[in-house]
């Protein structure tokens, strides 16, 4: 038996282009697709958002010149071009995956339906929500939100490459000590650049908890079904 019912995965963009610069790394594309897989065979109702970072970002558009709003729509289509990748590296594995965006673009996507997202998730298929929240001046992290709090996930798991918190970014301080739990008012208090303040608002207003874990190391995921503690737990 799972822990969880239901649960919403973010994926970050930059975690899909492995040690590439730039895009989609295959390999990691492929490893990400055999971990949602042994998940979803086993029950587990999946639903997925993946950002768009390894394309390109509106922010960073903006500081380049770009209109900030186009900058974001144009980082939203990358989170899409994502979630084709991703739904095709599942599909070739016999994995049910649909892409629903956020914004209407059929035949790419189906327009995103809560509804129509909880049946397909019912009868077994993973859900891809593509193109955040639909909306500029968003990131991923808050389409990862509301996506688990309308879907009535019983977590939102935010795949990382660091196997959780820490007081301190571990890459830079050799002193960073990682929490097993925390709460959302320590992450402010804090200023911990897990996810954007949008994003952990939603989260506590509606008491979705979080878990930070190293998604990049193989049967992380699974282990989490099982119920093991691994990675960072925010709660109330
Ligand atoms: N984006 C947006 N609205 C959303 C979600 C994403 O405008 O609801 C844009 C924004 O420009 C963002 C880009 O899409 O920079 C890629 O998403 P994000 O930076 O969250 O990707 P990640 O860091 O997870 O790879």
């Amino acid at each position: 038996m799972s822990k969880f019912k239901r649960i919403l995965l973010k994926l970050s963009g930059e975690s899909l282009m492995g040690d590439q610069g730039y895009g989609i790394d295959p390999d990691r594309l492929e490893s990400y697709a055999d971990e949602i897989k042994v998940i979803a065979k086993k029950g587990v109702q999946v639903a997925i958002v993946v950002g768009g970072g390894n394309i390109f970002r509106g922010l960073s558009g903006a500081t380049a010149g770009f209109d900030r709003v186009k900058g974001d729509q144009m980082g939203m289509l990358a989170t899409v071009i994502n979630s084709l990748a991703l739904s095709s590296a599942l599909n070739s594995k016999g994995v049910r995956a649909s892409v629903m965006t956020a914004v209407r673009m059929e035949p790419i996507g189906t327009y995103y339906d809560k509804w129509k997202a909880i049946d397909t998730l019912e009868a077994g298929g993973v859900v891809i929500c593509a193109a955040g929240t639909g909306n500029p001046y968003f990131t991923t992290d808050t389409g990862s939100s509301l996506r688990a709090i309308e879907l009535e996930c019983d977590v939102m798991l935010k795949g990382t490459r660091v196997d959780g918190i820490y007081t301190a970014d571990p890459e830079k301080d050799p002193t960073a000590t990682r929490f097993d739990e925390i709460t959302y008012d320590e992450i402010y208090k804090r200023n911990l650049k897990v996810m954007d303040l949008t994003a952990t608002a939603m989260c506590k207003d509606n008491k979705m908890p979080i878990v930070v874990f190293d998604m990049d190391t193989p049967g992380n995921l699974t282990k989490l079904m099982s119920g093991e503690k691994i990675g960072t737990l925010v709660k109330l």
